[in-house]
């Protein structure tokens, strides 16, 4: 099995279970001193595999893992001074820590953004037990965009679907269905 297909170190192992009523935790970025510190109240939603490339993932990992918390339920903690925003021109700004690099949240600024409210956390940063695993997988044509050979694809989603995580090429039919709804509601086509 040297051609192994390694999706992300969460998954690859068999994934943890969610806690019932967990409360949060606490994200640490991977500086051995003076951590970049979040603080994140309640459970996180809509976790998922994420192909994209713009999400951070860990070294050797193919996927992303990365979910939803409201934002207002999070609050940096220690050294926020060594958080800078990745792109400011990205609808999602990535906060991440200036020395190693770790993406510590994502936010949305624009208010008519679908997600708006939302901000994107990766829960394999916090050593907390309960964190809601990823429950399937976003963009995944788009591992092809970091290098994945086109014909390592079926075997992609063959190992994403043997791990429990449904193959999507955009978001899920709920999330996209979201999305729409933002849209229709906004040009009138859908009214409350
Ligand atoms: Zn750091
Ligand atoms: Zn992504």
């Amino acid at each position: 099995m040297s051609d192994a297909i390694r999706i992300h170190p969460s998954i690859d192992g068999g994934m943890r279970p969610a806690k019932p009523d967990f409360a949060g935790g606490t994200l640490s970025c991977s500086c051995a001193s003076a951590p970049v510190t979040v603080e994140i109240k309640g459970q996180v939603a809509h976790n998922h595999a994420c192909g994209c490339t713009k999400c951070w993932k860990p070294d050797g990992a193919m996927f992303s893992v990365v979910g939803v918390v409201p934002r207002d339920g999070l609050r940096v903690g220690a050294n926020a001074a060594k958080l800078y925003v990745v792109d400011e021109g990205a609808a999602i700004q990535r906060h991440a820590c200036k020395d190693c690099g770790v993406h510590m949240y994502g936010r949305i600024e624009n208010k008519d953004h679908p997600f708006y409210g939302l901000d994107f956390i990766h829960t394999e940063l916090s050593k907390d037990e309960g964190w809601a695993p990823p429950a399937f997988a976003a963009f995944v044509s788009s591992v092809i965009e970091s290098g994945v050979r086109p014909d390592r694809m079926e075997s992609v989603r063959r190992t994403l679907k043997d791990a429990g995580l449904a193959p999507y090429d955009c978001l899920s039919p709920p999330l996209m269905d979201a999305i729409a709804t933002h849209v229709a509601k906004k040009s009138g086509v859908l009214t409350p």
